[in-house]
């Protein structure tokens, strides 16, 4: 079996896809099923704009059909909200069985927050104070984890010693859903206004969606209104 696609994200993440099934003519020929269609090859342009109007009447269901399997390494700030994403499928290693891995998330530009509560921008830290803030995070990481090692050699549970490790610790997840659901996390996730930790995320995720499924693609970004499904 060839190597599954891997793009690294962030200092310590990535996504790898690990399967695909069903393309835009899989998707296409599902909707056909309702008018008992033929579902010989039809031309890309027949096909395409098959795609097109159903995304535009929000006949959503034929995108079902399509599947996207992805491993996921990111950190639990990140993955926090990834799965408030209720129609797909995790599987996240667990801080129970295993050790948990020593590596956390230090964004290489930190950025200040400027405004007001739901009116704000953001402003890179300049360079000598954003070197010195990094130092500072990685300190603090170092010495939870040291105290998550140390709780362990005392016989402390795994899963009580994790406690007391950051939310930029990284986990890793498998996620299986379907494109409907994939277009709704794009829609909501490589947006401006998602964090741009997950959107880094997203914006591979969507590459590798307009890739597998071109049609279907552009149909999303012509037509997905704001409250899709
Ligand atoms: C920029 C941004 C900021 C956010 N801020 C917050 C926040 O401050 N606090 C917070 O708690 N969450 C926040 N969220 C999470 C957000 O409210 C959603 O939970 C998350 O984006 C998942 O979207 P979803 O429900 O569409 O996805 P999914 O859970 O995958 O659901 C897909 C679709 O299925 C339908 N559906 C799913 N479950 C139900 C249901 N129970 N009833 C009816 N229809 C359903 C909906 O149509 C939904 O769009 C934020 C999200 C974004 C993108």
């Amino acid at each position: 079996m060839s190597e599954p696609l891997h793009i690294d994200i962030l200092d310590h993440g990535f996504v790898e896809l690990i399967d695909f099934m069903g393309d835009d003519r899989r998707c296409a020929n599902a909707a056909r099923v309702s008018v008992r269609g033929d579902t010989r090859e039809r031309s890309d342009k027949a096909d395409q704009g098959l795609i097109a109007r159903l995304l535009a009447d929000h006949h959503t269901s034929p995108f079902e059909h399509a599947v996207f399997q992805f491993k996921v390494r990111a950190p639990i700030f990140v993955v926090r909200q990834w799965m408030r994403h209720r129609f797909s499928s995790f599987n996240e290693e667990s801080g129970r069985y295993v050790e948990l891995v020593d590596e956390c998330y230090t964004p290489a530009q930190f950025r200040r927050q400027v405004g007001k509560r739901m009116d704000y921008a953001f402003e890179n830290l300049p360079p000598q104070e954003n070197s010195e803030l990094q130092a500072e995070v990685q300190a603090l990481y170092r010495q939870s984890y040291d105290l998550y090692q140390k709780m362990l050699a005392t016989g402390i549970a795994r899963e009580h010693a994790r406690m007391v490790l950051p939310l930029a610790l990284y986990t890793t997840f498998y996620w299986t859903l379907n494109a409907l659901s994939l277009m709704n996390f794009l829609h909501l996730r490589n947006h401006e206004h998602a964090q741009s930790e997950i959107r880094a995320y997203a914006a591979v995720m969507e590459d590798i969606f307009k890739e597998k499924m071109p049609w279907t693609h552009a149909a999303f970004r012509e037509h997905w209104g704001t409250a899709m499904i």
